[in-house]
């Protein structure tokens, strides 16, 4: 049985309904005939209509397939409803009643109370809220209020602090009568589905009221869940003791108990690592598959060559790395690693030695990077190490005359270059190599998986090495990186950087420039950042601007440059090259330095709007000065405009520690697996159910699983797992749609 469509929407609604009574279809839908849930959309749902459509579709709800898979922000445990007269200290109970009264006061000088008296046929109960003063605006007396939480005894009056409510729209109070015609129509009243169990929260926007989502999922599972396509046999699962997806998407919703919804959430959990974990295995199988464009040993004779070019001696943790790629190199298999290490750790050197490894066996390099700046930068360090040698070398980004750019393209078709350097150019369509051996992306988290697999695609599979400054923490790295090995750079060449980091207000911006002056005074530089998440947002620029004009105003015309993302490529160049040479000695800039600049002399930093960088971002940035030990100590001096909670602790966790893997993980658990990485990004999908902190055994469980499914089956051909290929395959074209690389 499938939804009603449109036509038949006339007959389906009663007069006095939205979301009202409806008869369900004569003969539920029955699990054979699995329908596809991504299909149907919500708009054709009785009581939904295109007004709604259009707010669901807000928070992104499309389709029923879409509205299942959406997970309540939290339930509230209603099952016992208890009268006031019942209610005992020390219980968490849940309590229905009108408002009668709602106080608000100042307490104590600086501590704000919003209190509310709720009364039901056997008592008065009180709620109170503290420091919510907005709160007060919310109540009205006469309404009705659910309230859920602890009782406390406060002068002799049974109270609930901070409790959880909810106000009921003015229809809900009739909803809670038994509706005889609703019982007919086999479907619960709204008080059957609000309380007296436990009752789901989500995630609302305006004009979208929790009685009509609660309704509408619950049609919706009425529908949809016995016909959910079922990826698992019976086996299978019970083997896993993962719940059915019936039960599951039941249970995520209006669960029957707490142990319910927890099967139902590891149930949902497990899938969706599993997917995960399917496509990682079978981009690395259809790697290894292809083979190796070519194993690249390194005689010992090679490797005191290759370090005969390199202008010093290579660290420790340097070795390690080198080791671990030449075992990569000289294998059939095509590398796929991982490179990670903090800024200023040598990632630069490490990669240079591969590409001559590989370069020594005839083999053309490509060396990538997300901008123009650090892609010039690595160009002019890698002509320098490989001055009077053999070795080809060139350069490709977006900005090149038409002609420059044809002849390059012509000459590495035709193997006559050994090493291009460039930006996202490198992997456009018209690029061909004659026999790309080896592909080095640099700050990988700026590319997406897709760019990473068009690199792969370029020759008969490359050997790949992708580096990144953000650390990743290691069970993030599990769920998403399983396809590529590690190697991590632990120490910086040099030792430790000294740099100082202070959070300040912007009352004290007057004496930050003072402190500034200070330095320029002594021969040093400094940076000036803005915030510019996206460079295109207007008044993030004009913040950069007028930064600029200030402080030119105050240091001098002369000697303050300013470069953002939106500037011509030889405009940013200039402004780059007289900081570098130091004519000028203050660089305002959005945050396209964070991976470019190696300026010794730079020792301050002023991060403006601070609260609104990620930590990892601000630590990155942070690693442009100090570079140079000799000078001694640096300064990160962060102005945060707004400081609430969770920007407070970020702040502090930075200027605790200069542990890039420290801060990666605090990053981690403040912001979530999202956020860090950003989905746009890495490519793959968020992880909605599985949670990486407290999932591990389970994400060991799903690798393992996949890597057996790819191995039996890798192309999920066979009937049992058809379903699972299917999900794979939606997946990759919301990827293609999303990525839109050649
Ligand atoms: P990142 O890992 O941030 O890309 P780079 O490769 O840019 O770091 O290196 C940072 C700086 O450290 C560069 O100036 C580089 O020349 C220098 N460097 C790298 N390795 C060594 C080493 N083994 N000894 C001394 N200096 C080094
Ligand atoms: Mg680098």
């Amino acid at each position: 049985m499938d939804f009603p469509d449109a036509r038949d929407r006339l007959t389906w609604r009663r007069p006095g309904g939205i979301l009202g009574p409806v008869k369900m279809p004569p003969h539920p839908p029955s699990p054979a005939a699995a329908s596809d849930p991504f299909g149907k959309e919500l708009r054709y749902l009785p009581g939904v209509g295109p007004h709604r459509a259009e707010l669901l579709s807000r928070l992104g709800l499309r389709t029923v397939g879409e509205l299942l898979l959406s997970p309540p922000r939290r339930h509230d445990d209603r099952r016992e409803r208890a009268a006031v007269i019942d209610l005992r200290e020390g219980q968490t109970a849940t309590v229905a009643g009108r408002i009668a009264d709602v106080r608000a006061r100042r307490i104590s000088g600086f501590r704000h109370l919003v209190e509310v008296f709720v009364a039901d046929e056997t008592g008065m109960l009180a709620a109170a809220w503290f420091n919510q003063p907005w709160l007060a605006d919310k109540f009205v007396p006469g309404e009705r209020l659910i309230l859920t939480g602890k009782v406390e005894v406060w002068r002799g009056r049974a109270r609930m602090s901070s409790p959880e409510f909810e106000i009921l729209e003015s229809e809900d109070e009739a909803a809670e009568l038994p509706d005889p015609g609703r019982q007919a129509a086999c479907e619960p009243s709204y008080a059957e589905l609000a309380f007296g169990r436990l009752v789901p929260v989500y995630g609302l926007t305006e004009g979208l009221g929790q009685r009509f989502m609660r309704r509408l999922v619950w049609r919706s599972l009425a529908y949809q869940a016995d016909a959910w396509p079922e990826p698992f046999t019976k086996d299978f699962r019970l083997g896993r003791q993962l719940a059915s997806m019936p039960e599951a998407l039941r249970g995520l919703h209006f669960p029957e108990d707490p142990a319910h919804l927890a099967a139902a959430r590891r149930r949902l959990a497990y899938e969706e690592l599993l997917v995960l974990q399917l496509v990682l295995a079978q981009t690395r199988r259809r790697l290894v598959a292809q083979g190796a464009a070519g194993s690249f040993p390194v005689s010992e004779k090679l490797d005191a060559r290759i370090r005969a070019r390199l202008p010093f001696k290579l660290t420790a943790a340097q070795d390690r790395a080198v080791t671990e790629l030449c075992r990569d190199l000289a294998g059939a298999e095509p590398m796929n690693r991982l490179l990670q290490g903090d800024v200023g750790s040598g990632k630069t050197a490490v990669a240079a030695y591969a590409c001559l490894a590989v370069i020594a066996g005839r083999g053309q390099t490509a060396f990538m990077a997300p901008t123009e700046v650090l892609a010039e930068q690595h160009h002019r360090t890698l002509s320098k190490m490989l001055a009077g040698s053999q070795v080809r070398i060139a350069y490709l980004a977006g900005g090149l005359p038409a002609a420059e750019r044809r002849r390059l393209i012509a000459a590495i078709a035709a193997g006559e270059i050994d090493l291009v350097i460039g930006t996202h150019a490198v992997i456009q369509k018209e690029v061909r190599f004659r026999k790309l051996a080896l592909a080095v992306l640099d700050e990988q988290h700026k590319f997406g998986v897709e760019q990473r697999l068009a690199l792969s695609r370029k020759g008969p599979a490359p050997h790949v090495l992708v580096m990144s400054a953000t650390p990743i923490p290691r069970t993030l790295a599990q769920a998403y990186y399983a396809d590529l090995d590690l190697s991590t750079l632990t120490e910086l060449p040099g030792g430790p950087r000294k740099v100082t980091t202070r959070v300040v207000t912007p009352k004290s911006r007057e004496k930050v420039w003072a402190f500034v002056a200070r330095r320029l005074a002594a021969g040093e530089r400094a940076y000036v950042i803005y915030p510019a998440i996206a460079e295109s947002e207007r008044a993030d620029l004009a913040a950069a601007e007028t930064g600029f004009k200030e402080l030119s105003a105050r240091f001098g015309r002369a000697k303050v440059g300013l470069i953002h993302g939106r500037m011509r490529p030889d405009a940013k160049r200039a402004a780059m090259e007289r900081f570098r040479s130091g004519a000028t000695q203050v660089l305002v800039s959005t945050t396209v330095v964070e991976v470019g600049l190696d300026v010794p002399e730079a020792t301050v930093m002023v991060v403006e709007g601070a609260e609104r960088f990620g930590l990892a971002g601000l630590h990155q940035l942070r690693g442009r000065i100090g570079r140079d030990r000799a000078r001694g100590k640096a300064w990160c001096i962060c102005v945060a405009g707004s400081l609430g909670g969770e920007a407070v602790s970020r702040l502090r966790a930075l200027a605790k520690t200069d542990d890039g893997f420290k801060i990666a993980e605090e990053d981690f658990k403040l912001r979530g697996p999202g956020e860090f990485l950003g989905a746009r990004q890495h490519g793959l999908p968020e992880l909605r159910f599985a949670d990486l902190g407290s999932d591990g055994a389970l994400l060991a469980l799903a690798k393992r699983d996949a890597a057996a499914i790819v191995d039996a089956d890798p192309e999920l051909v066979a009937s049992e797992h058809r379903a699972l290929g299917e999900r794979l395959a939606r997946l990759a074209a919301e990827q293609k749609s999303r990525a839109g690389v050649a």
